[in-house]
């Protein structure tokens, strides 16, 4: 580690569609850019199986494969990767202060955000055993393999009823398991869950373990009012209980929403901060995808770009 501060135009934290996107265009631009991939290299895909739904692979392609794919690309472009993770930023400016896990201060003209979202997850050791393998955190990336099986899903949100209206256009019968007797879900996504007739919800009902041989057969719940333990033959188990944005480092610098997403200017991927640019599921808390992720990565570079052109950095 050097004592001495880094100095670079360009620094991208993250490694998930959107920050890799956004090292290529930044590195095709000849910013040079410093990707730091931080402590989930690739991000949420990494914990996906076939990716189905990004345009330009029409066989499908795996999570992990695809993000391996998204590397080589920015490097080939001559971004420098490294496998750290930033714990503080300053971003006073006019030159940002970023702080890797080991101390070492980096001094970027343009920092551009990618830090992701992570999944919830119930903390089961069936749910790790058959991560990838029946369960997931993704109706819309794992759903269709799925199709004409019956499935579960946990959680009471908004999120939990979106993944089970999904799952119900696919799959004969969806369990949704609600650990209190209402859900926090919004009015009519609740009203779409009752009216959907192959839902049914277990009201008061928490998984207690997931089983099977070599994918999942079931899941064993309890009702926590009566304590009755019961199983549920199904094949696919969907955790959706909410997404974290990783964004508490920033949190003294930029604004977020109530659930921690951060809020670029509308439109853009600046953010109030010169200098600074947001992109990917840390500030998005609707549509959640790699494609849309790739998106904003590219608009981030571009806005950096621009902004780093007129300040007359590069
Ligand atoms: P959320 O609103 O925080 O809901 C999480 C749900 O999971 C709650 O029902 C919670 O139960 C349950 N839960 C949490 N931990 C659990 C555990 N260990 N075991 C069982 N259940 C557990 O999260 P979200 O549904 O992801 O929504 C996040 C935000 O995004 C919300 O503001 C939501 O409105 C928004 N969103 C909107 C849309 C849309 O408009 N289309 C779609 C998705 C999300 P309790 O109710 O008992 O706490």
């Amino acid at each position: 580690m050097s004592k001495e501060a880094e100095k670079h135009h360009c620094v991208i934290i993250g490694s998930g569609p959107a920050g890799y996107t956004a090292a290529i265009y930044a590195a095709r631009a000849n910013l040079k850019p410093i990707l730091f991939t931080g402590e989930e290299p690739g991000g949420q895909l990494m914990i996906t199986t076939d990716v189905e739904n990004y345009p330009g692979y029409p066989e499908g392609v795996r999570g992990p494969e695809m993000m391996e794919d998204f590397k080589k690309q920015a490097m080939r472009f001559g971004t420098d990767v490294r496998g750290e993770m930033i714990t503080k930023v300053d971003f006073t400016g006019p030159v940002h202060k970023i702080w890797t896990e080991a101390g070492q201060l980096i001094e970027a003209d343009a920092a551009i955000i990618s830090t992701g979202a992570s999944a919830k997850w119930l903390g089961l050791e069936s749910e790790q055993k058959f991560m990838n393998q029946g369960v997931s955190a993704c109706a819309v990336c794992d759903g269709f393999f799925f199709k004409g099986l019956e499935v579960a899903v946990v959680g009471g949100g908004d999120t939990a009823a979106e993944e089970s209206l999904y799952l119900s256009k696919l799959c004969p019968k969806v369990h949704l398991l609600v650990r209190r007797d209402e859900l926090r879900a919004s009015k009519i996504m609740a009203e779409r869950v009752h009216k959907a007739e192959n839902i049914t919800v277990h009201w008061n009902t928490e998984a207690v373990e997931i089983f099977g041989e070599s994918d999942v057969d079931g899941v064993r719940v309890i009702n926590n009012k009566t304590k009755e333990e019961s199983e549920l033959a199904i094949k696919g188990f969907f955790v959706a209980i909410g997404h974290k944005p990783n964004t508490d480092i920033f949190s003294d610098w930029l604004d977020r929403n109530p659930a921690g997403y951060l809020l670029p200017v509308p439109g853009t991927a600046k953010t109030k901060i010169e200098g600074v640019f947001v992109s990917g599921d840390a500030a998005d808390y609707t549509y959640r995808q790699a494609v849309t992720a790739a998106g904003t990565g590219c608009m981030a570079a571009l806005d950096a770009e621009r902004y780093l052109a007129e300040k007359g950095i590069v």
